[in-house]
């Protein structure tokens, strides 16, 4: 059996307090799955954090961008393309989402995980960049992100799939199995037309 294609346990991802992530298995499954990825695909992933989906995008794309504000950050996810042994395909880079785009190359996927209130300029700009086909995926926390993913595409004229995703996890106790709910996330996705 390959195992290869199956996603990494959160324990597994090397973590520090000042630094969020890893994207919960279960969330990063359904990204993996709404973002299409493909062997062939560049993958640009703002907000890369932990490196929780920086790991799982590598180990199915050609290559992976990965921008962070935070040095910690940069830092993290790092290790974990070095313990997960994706080094090869991922370059990591500091810096804001905004401005590190303006030196990548066109790309097939636009992964963002943070913008630090830029969202609708990091949409926009990499809207640009992105090749015809090419998949724009937003993780969202906050309601105000939300709100402004799904306006910002469909002023693009993208058609935005948009997904709330509320996960319990059952915690095993000796009374029974406790349910324990994750904080809910939406996952908005969409498409450049071919
Ligand atoms: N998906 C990640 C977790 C993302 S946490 C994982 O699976 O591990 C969000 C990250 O976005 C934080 O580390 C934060 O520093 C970063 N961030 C916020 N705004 C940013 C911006 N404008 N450019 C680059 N990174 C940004």
């Amino acid at each position: 059996m390959d195992w290869g294609n199956l996603m990494i346990k959160d324990e597994d991802f090397i973590k520090i307090s000042e630094v969020p992530g890893p994207t919960k298995e279960e969330i990063r499954c359904l990204v993996i799955c709404k973002s299409k990825v493909t062997n062939k695909d560049v993958v640009v992933d703002i907000g890369c954090g932990t490196g929780g989906l920086t790991v799982e995008f590598a180990k199915r794309a050609k290559t992976v961008y990965s921008i962070d504000l935070n040095h910690k950050a940069v830092e993290t996810t790092i290790k974990n393309i070095g313990k997960h042994q994706v080094t090869e395909n991922v370059k990591v880079i500091k810096g804001d989402g905004l401005d590190v785009l303006d030196e990548l190359e066109n790309f097939d996927l636009l992964v963002i995980g943070g913008s630090s209130g830029k969202l609708p300029f990091i949409i926009k700009k990499g809207y640009q960049k992105l090749n015809s086909g090419g998949r724009i995926i937003i993780t969202s926390i906050l309601l105000e992100t939300r709100l402004e993913a799904v306006n910002t595409l469909k002023n693009l004229f993208l058609m935005p799939d948009v997904v709330d995703v509320s996960i319990s996890k059952g915690e095993i106790t000796e009374r029974g199995t406790m349910m324990l709910a994750r904080n809910p996330i939406t996952i908005i996705s969409a498409q450049k037309d071919i």
